[in-house]
């Protein structure tokens, strides 16, 4: 923000104080108050050049300056509408006047055209160094030094025994599914409101997913729709191999009803804590409450090795297993020998090198996150439109990105038309996962709701997730801030 008593002089002041002002602020140009306070004109370094070329000297008084009508902008302005005016007039800088003239602020073009995305990679200032001693070590390939100590790492960090380093998190659910014999003609159920990637590897092995519902209270899988699912599978005689519950957006879902339900009728959960890494349930670790939980470290989420996951288990044998599968299931011997279908699936030394670095940062990166959270809550505070994902009294979120819903009956905007007008600003906003359940792919698939409508359809058709990287800077967020009020009025 610019300082404006820093770049603003009285018309009697002189032309030599002026300069003075100028040169301090290394701006280019003041602001001209008259005896009120009140916004005259603005002044350059070549309006004063000017002058002094008609003849005036260093103590005369910028009294002799024209009365021109410089170009402001009045209090209310879309952040569109100053970036188009700045773009007609050829001009960096506009003074914003309240109705009584008084100047309130200076807006910089660089503020206003910068792009703020969703949620960037944030590198830490140990990657560096892990990711060079395996190139000293020539330890490029698959496997080695970085692989093991990065799995140690995470299962420390989260308190699960075992981890095996993989190339993604969908790999990671695809190997927990193979792990627990899922096959054509089974199903496996699957929370709705999530990305496709939870829902992929179940069709990967040809099962049919059945979607599940979210509850309002968490915005994840519903143990009301979970119980209806079960007692629909009980009596059609057919239970699901598996169960994967998704924590979104950085949240756990409510686990104790949902492992009651799993434990009553016997089927493993697995849990995609792709975005959780970092939250915890009850103060227990996000990830770590499934047979397996897996982890993503894709380039948007918490931390990231640009590119992997991890599986994660209390199961020693599941986590050998998954070390097995994904370096192509080579059986013991001393030529090439295969027993079972295997997979190219396992992280570099060099990726896991990455992911050593961020690991030491994760508690800093919720922590910023929250905060992003907290700031977006406090300064939309009194934007009744608006309603924050709630985070239930257990829940430790991480916030991995912030969403909110735009409420039908209190906006003149719906949410796609806010997240619009927020990409007219140069924000990256994007709507609330589209439920499993309403997508093309999915659509013979069957899912139960949480009550007599889909909370998840809801959320849907009125979420939105707002710019929430670790890296964001204050003013950036209030920016976003800024530009949300506007837009709602
Ligand atoms: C990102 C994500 C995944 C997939 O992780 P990748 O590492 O990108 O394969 C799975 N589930 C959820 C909920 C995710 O957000």
């Amino acid at each position: 923000m610019i300082d404006i008593s820093a770049i603003s002089v009285r018309r009697t002041a002189t032309i030599h104080d002026a300069l003075l002002k100028l040169d301090k602020a290394g701006f280019g140009m003041l602001l001209v108050l008259n005896a009120e306070g009140t916004f005259e004109r603005t002044v350059t370094d070549g309006d004063i050049r000017r002058l002094l070329l008609q003849g005036c000297n260093m103590q005369d008084s910028l009294a002799s300056l024209a009365k021109i009508e410089s170009i402001v902008l009045r209090d209310g302005y879309t952040q569109k509408e100053a970036l188009a005016l700045m773009n007609e007039k050829a001009i960096n800088h506009l003074p914003v006047l309240d109705g009584e003239g008084l100047v309130i602020k200076v807006l910089e073009r660089k503020e206003l055209d910068e792009q703020i995305l969703l949620s960037t990679p944030h590198m830490g200032s140990w990657e560096r160094e892990f990711v060079d001693e395996a190139f000293k070590t020539n330890w490029i390939a698959p496997l080695g030094p970085n692989v093991d100590a990065f799995e140690r790492e995470v299962a420390d960090h989260v308190g699960v025994r075992h981890a095996a380093a993989l190339a993604s998190g969908t790999a990671a659910i695809h190997l927990a599914l193979v792990i627990l014999g899922v096959q054509r003609g089974d199903t496996v159920f699957c929370a709705s409101l999530t990305f496709s990637a939870s829902a992929n590897p179940i069709a990967y092995q040809g099962a049919e997913p059945v979607f599940i519902d979210s509850e309002p209270d968490s915005w994840n899988m519903s143990p009301v729709a979970l119980e209806k699912a079960f007692a629909h599978a009980a009596k059609a005689g057919k239970m699901p191999k598996a169960v994967i519950v998704v924590n979104l957006y950085g949240q756990s879902a409510d686990m104790d009803p949902i492992m009651e339900l799993c434990n009553r009728y016997g089927v493993p959960m697995v849990e995609d804590a792709a975005e959780s890494l970092g939250a915890r349930y009850k103060g227990r670790a996000s990830g770590s409450f499934g047979v397996m939980g897996i982890y993503s470290f894709n380039g948007n989420k918490i931390i990231t090795t640009s590119g992997g996951g991890m599986l994660v288990s209390d199961n020693e044998d599941y986590i050998r297993q998954a070390r097995f599968l994904s370096t192509q299931a080579r059986d013991p011997a001393p030529h090439y020998e295969h027993t079972r279908i295997g997979y190219n699936y396992r992280m570099s030394n060099i990726l896991a090198g990455v992911g050593r670095g961020q690991i030491r940062v994760l508690d800093e990166r919720v922590a910023s996150r929250r905060r992003v959270y907290d700031r977006y809550r406090q300064g939309l505070a009194d934007c009744p439109q608006l309603q924050w994902m709630p985070e239930p009294q257990w829940s430790y979120s991480t916030h991995w990105l912030t969403a909110c819903t735009v409420d039908p009956a209190r906006s003149a905007l719906t949410s796609s038309e806010v997240i619009g007008k927020l990409a007219g600003d140069h924000i990256e906003a994007r709507p609330v996962w589209k439920p499993m359940h309403m997508q093309p792919v999915f659509s013979q698939c069957l899912s139960f709701d949480h009550g007599d409508r889909s909370v998840s359809a809801d959320l849907f058709a009125n979420g939105i997730c707002l710019p929430s990287g670790s890296n964001m800077a204050d003013a950036q967020q209030d920016r976003i801030i800024e530009s949300i009020r506007t837009i709602l009025g």
